[in-house]
């Protein structure tokens, strides 16, 4: 399969695994990473983010239920939420997930820009776990006719170390673990060579909810700079 499902893929196999009832999938764009995880019936609080809102309100409306949906008991147990807004920015209504999602955006980022991303993300919103993907520039020799960043928007493209080097600071800073994994298989005997096409950090909070729950209380007044698109 393309890529980008094998990255929403990977996020789906996730959920299946650890059943998370609180998901936010930061960077959202068209909302088709959603539109598969809201079939989950375990999650019971959808939210995508996206600073592009015209990008979010063009199929925003697919996310609404279906008819057969209220066939099913636990349909109404799920709510969605859709906001535009930045992932450099705190908001309040994003605290204590247990799941963040970030596919294919850092890289959108100016590094100033990932360092705001760090804080806001594990510093701020303290989800449970993380999923991070971002290009292996390590594997683009192997793209046919590329020169240069695989999209004009990237502002930098990651090899393994490099990625490495910012969750492992990340997870020192903040309290996090991270295991490296990836999607987009190099042909036999390569992999280990040039890694996957794209690397995934897959981080988890030490000490789980307890710790994260005192990290909340610190904050004495709640922010909310994102604006709510959607609702349903
Ligand atoms: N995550 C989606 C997926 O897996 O198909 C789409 C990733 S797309 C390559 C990057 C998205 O990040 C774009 O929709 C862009 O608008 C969004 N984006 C870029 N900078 C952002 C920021 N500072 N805050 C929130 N979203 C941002």
């Amino acid at each position: 399969p393309p890529l980008h499902r094998q990255r929403h893929q990977f996020v789906i196999d996730f959920v299946k695994r650890n059943k998370p009832k609180k998901v936010v999938d930061l960077g959202c764009s068209e909302c088709s990473l959603l539109k598969k995880l809201k079939f989950h019936r375990e999650i019971e609080l959808l939210v995508g983010v996206d600073i592009n809102g015209t990008k979010v309100k063009k199929k925003m409306h697919g996310l609404a239920p279906l008819s057969t949906d209220y066939l099913q008991p636990s349909y109404d147990q799920l709510r969605i939420e859709l906001y535009q807004g930045s992932v450099t920015q705190r908001d309040a209504r994003l605290k204590g997930f247990d799941l963040v999602t970030s596919i294919e955006l850092i890289e959108h980022l100016t590094v100033a820009d990932v360092e705001h991303f760090s804080e806001v993300v594990f510093g701020y919103m303290v989800p449970a776990t993380v999923i991070i993907s971002t290009p292996n520039s390590e594997f683009n020799p192997l793209l046919p006719g590329l020169a240069g960043f695989r999209h004009s928007d990237h502002k930098f493209e990651w090899t393994r170390a490099e990625f490495r080097s910012w969750a492992v600071k990340v997870c020192l800073e903040f309290g996090y673990e991270v295991e490296f994994t990836g999607v987009g298989q190099a042909p036999p005997g390569q992999q280990e060579t040039v890694g996957f096409c794209s690397q995934i950090g897959v981080f988890c909070r030490l000490g789980g909810r307890s710790g994260c729950n005192m990290l909340l209380g610190d904050d004495a007044e709640d922010v909310f700079s994102h604006t709510l698109l959607y609702s349903i």
